[in-house]
């Protein structure tokens, strides 16, 4: 008899799909599982690789040739099986490997190089202890992983819960090391010293008795100062004396305990809905005790009140004994929402944060995975929180882009949002101000359920925008940031001890060319992109379709010689603001005075504290902020991404500005908007300052369909990059001759072209974009070309398949 093992294994150069097998060692027979990782035996000189258990076959009499498994290396799976079934399911649906979509969803603590650590639970009974750990407290598996006896006695005891497995990181900068002390005579010795002490040398007597107490054991001293109240001076006499030893030994990490989480006794009550929120609640709570895999869109002005839908929501699904994931773009620009998550629900909540040590990250993990977290608020990559029994998933600003992963596995959370929610039969809910087109036109074709909370909590209406055209502010006061509107709004402010947020819109970067009489943006005759500027072939050329020009020195509309670059900074503008506005206390926000961990919440804090006037900063205050002394917002430069090579441009300005003109009024006092630019006529800006989804949302889809753009087409983009550029550029068009013989005529190929960003990391990149509607061959042909571009021919080629790109640089 013999089991056959189905295993993913980790070889960086022979990548592929397709499990190999291997058989089971019979002492593990029906104890290994799905989703643990194995040492296996592989390719020439059979060296050692790494692998997951993908499938097992039942017992049969096999007599093949198979290899078998080396080492069993973990006691329960890493992975559990809705996680190992989405693995694979993400590796198909982004053309990433199997390997890279399981390792994108564990925690870092539990990849390659981390200390399997198994410990005794207190009900292993005292023989097996002295058998499997004789006077140690924990068992590296590594020492007996390769033992099949071993490991399928101890597979057996965490099983009963005999013992349990840590894992622990081996990197040296992080382990900690601490005091320990040792006795170093034994008994009748330390009863010798105690006779040649002084009457009154309490402390010294004292600590004769904890030695002999602890015997020949190892114990920290700040555990043995606890323990016996005596000073650390004492310990030296000790020392001195030659009754013990001090030594450092290595501790690992202490988990968080239960006693550092937050009490649970001041959880904030939920809040009294409004009619509109409240027929939102109806329905996801309905569908979550039904238990329905349906996905809203919740589609609500920014101040309606969304969050509390969600919080009232999360509550229903734990009360029906489920667990819920609550998604947001980013958590340290979000602090305020996840206050409110744990303020509501206390010590069930897990947060997935960034700036999480891989060991703190690690801890909370497996709180998770223990089920002790219930609500895992998070960003991104939170999609994989191993929760069980999903009841709810949100996706909180299901709009932004950053819910896309740009390197491999290329996967958008929304869509593994929706798997989830099929395999769990969990409701989803994504929220926005401003959904995004696809999700807009989903809702509208009744693929999703559309739910809508049109106005404000406060009843205030949505603060008035003002648009500054900035053409005629610079010609009639030169080169400034700040127009007088802008300036006499921020006076006021001052005057009336209100506050102001000011965003500079920095994204994308400064490669494309604008009029700064006309605000005309150079675009590309075909494909109505912006053209970007090339300064080694001094072209503007166009990233869709290849199209090239001369860099003009007159602006073709107008004919104005002040065509330039756009781009500004925010060290910059400050240093006006501060000559402009010498008494008014700023905090600029963005990324130079944010990098270090905390600052963020920090510098939000001392806001929200009324420590400053102005919070300057670049988009990332766009978001989430809820001040209600904020009542004027202004925008210094709305037209920045209205240039990028990217069909995606209007609408992510139009949520911007959106976005940020939401931040203004959000208590009772009235706010007001200003937004400067170069392109007063834009639609973008046109629609945002009169607060008009509706309109923007038919104007853009009108767009989107005249030029075959999702949400009409689906997009994917192959890349090619080579160090040497004439090999990148082979590679590419040798992709499109074959694409074009297994595609339809229906789908559109542009180029191949250079990207954008056409050297990076001293690689030369090329792409194609394809538009499709519905192409039977597509999948497969990518594949091919995924699995073909390992093989040898293709020696340094780097190829990648991005699904529904969210940027073209
Ligand atoms: P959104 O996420 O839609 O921009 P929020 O959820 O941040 O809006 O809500 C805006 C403000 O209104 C918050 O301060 C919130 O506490 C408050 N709020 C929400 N719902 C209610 C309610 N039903 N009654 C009173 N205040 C509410
Ligand atoms: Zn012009
Ligand atoms: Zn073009």
């Amino acid at each position: 008899m013999a089991q056959l093992a189905q295993v993913i294994v980790d070889v960086p150069t022979m990548q592929t799909n397709q499990p190999y097998s291997y058989q089971v060692p019979p002492e593990l027979e029906n104890l290994i599982q799905k989703g643990m990782r194995v040492s296996v035996p592989f390719g020439k000189g059979s060296r050692q690789v790494q692998g997951f258990v993908v499938g097992l076959d039942q017992p049969t009499d096999y007599q093949g040739e198979l290899k078998p498994i080396s080492a069993l290396m973990d006691l329960q799976p890493v992975l559990n099986p809705e996680l190992l079934e989405l693995s694979h399911w993400l590796a198909d649906h982004t053309y990433a490997f199997w390997i890279s979509s399981i390792y994108t969803m564990l925690p870092n603590a539990l990849k390659a190089k981390s200390k399997r650590l198994v410990m005794p639970t207190t009900s292993l009974p005292d023989d097996e202890r002295q058998q499997l750990f004789g006077d140690q407290p924990m068992l590296d598996l590594a020492t007996v992983q390769d033992q099949p006896t071993v490991v399928s006695h101890l597979l057996r005891l965490r099983r009963q819960h005999q013992v349990k497995i840590e894992y622990q990181l081996t990197d040296r900068a992080r382990a900690k090391t601490m005091l320990a002390i040792r006795p170093v005579l034994n008994f009748e010795q330390l009863e010798n010293e105690r006779q040649l002490l002084k009457a009154n040398a309490h402390a010294q007597n004292a600590l004769l008795s904890y030695l002999e107490t602890i015997q020949n054991k190892t114990v920290l001293q700040t555990t043995a100062e606890q323990t016996t109240g005596l000073s650390s001076a004492i310990f030296n006499t000790g020392v001195k004396k030659g009754w013990l030893e001090k030594l450092s030994v290595e501790v690992y990490r202490q988990p968080q305990s239960q006693s550092q989480l937050p009490d649970d006794h001041h959880l904030q009550k939920p809040l009294q809905l409004n009619d509109d929120q409240s027929a939102a609640v109806k329905q996801i709570n309905h569908s979550i005790d039904q238990q329905e895999a349906t996905t809203y869109l919740l589609e609500g002005v920014t101040g309606s009140g969304k969050t509390e839908v969600y919080l009232q929501s999360i509550a229903k699904a734990l009360e029906t004994g489920r667990t819920a994931l609550m998604l947001v773009p980013e958590i340290s620009l979000t602090p305020q929402i996840v206050n409110r998550v744990k303020a509501r629900f206390g010590s069930t909540v897990a947060v997935l944060h960034s700036s999480l040590s891989v060991g703190e990250r690690y801890d909370e993990w497996r709180r998770i995975e223990r089920g002790e977290a219930k609500v895992v608020v998070g960003a991104r990559s939170a999609i994989f929180a191993p929760l069980t029994n999903l009841g709810l998933i949100i996706l909180d600003e299901e709009h932004e882009s950053s819910y896309k992963q740009d390197e491999s596995p290329r996967y958008h959370a929304r869509e593994v949002a929706k798997w989830r929610s099929r395999y769990n039969h969990a409701t989803l809910v994504l929220g926005s101000a401003t959904p995004s087109l696809e999700s807009r036109a989903r809702a509208m074709k009744g693929v999703y359920q559309l739910l809508r909370l049109p106005h404000r909590v406060n009843k205030q209406p949505l603060p008035p925008i003002q648009v500054v055209d900035m053409r005629e502010e610079i010609k009639q006061r030169g080169e400034s940031n700040f127009s007088a509107s802008l300036l006499n709004k921020l006076n006021d402010r001052l005057a009336r001890h209100e506050q102001s947020i000011l965003m500079l819109n920095r994204r994308g970067f400064s490669s494309f060319m604008m009029c700064r009489d006309c605000g005309q943006v150079l675009k590309c005759p075909n494909c109505d992109i912006s053209l970007t500027m090339h300064l080694d072939s001094h072209t503007m050329k166009c990233h869709y379709c290849g199209h090239e020009e001369p860099i003009p020195y007159r602006c073709p509309n107008c004919g104005s010689r002040e065509i330039r670059y756009y781009g500004t900074g925010t060290e910059k503008v400050e240093r006006e603001l501060n000559q402009l506005l010498p008494q008014a206390r700023v905090i600029r926000m963005d990324v130079d005075t944010t990098r270090r961990k905390g600052m963020h919440e920090k510098l939000l804090r001392q806001f929200g504290q009324g420590q400053a006037d102005i919070l300057l900063g670049t988009q990332m205050i766009a978001k989430g902020l809820d001040f209600p002394n904020v009542t004027l917002v202004g925008v210094l430069n709305a037209d920045t991404g209205l240039g990028l090579p990217d069909f995606r441009a209007s609408e992510r300005t139009f949520d911007l500005l959106s976005q940020v003109s939401g931040r203004a009024g959000r208590a009772n006092k009235q706010g007001e908007v200003l937004i400067q630019t170069f392109n007063p006529d834009h639609y973008a800006i046109r629609y945002a300052q009169a607060n008009d989804y509706e309109g923007f949302f038919k104007r853009e889809m009108a767009l989107r369909h005249q030029a075959s753009y999702p949400p009409y087409y689906y997009t994917v983009r192959i890349m090619a990059s080579h160090p040497d550029e004439a090999v990148a550029a082979r590679v590419v068009t040798r992709l499109h001759q074959l694409l074009q013989k297994r595609l339809l005529p229906s789908s559109i190929i542009l180029g191949p072209t250079p990207r954008p960003i056409a050297r990076m990391k001293r690689r030369y990149y090329y792409q194609i974009v394809i538009k499709y509607k519905r192409d039977p061959g597509l999948h497969a042909a990518l594949f091919d070309i995924l699995q073909s571009t390992q093989s040898r021919g293709f020696n340094d080629v780097q190829v990648s398949i991005d699904p529904d790109p969210q940027y073209f640089m």
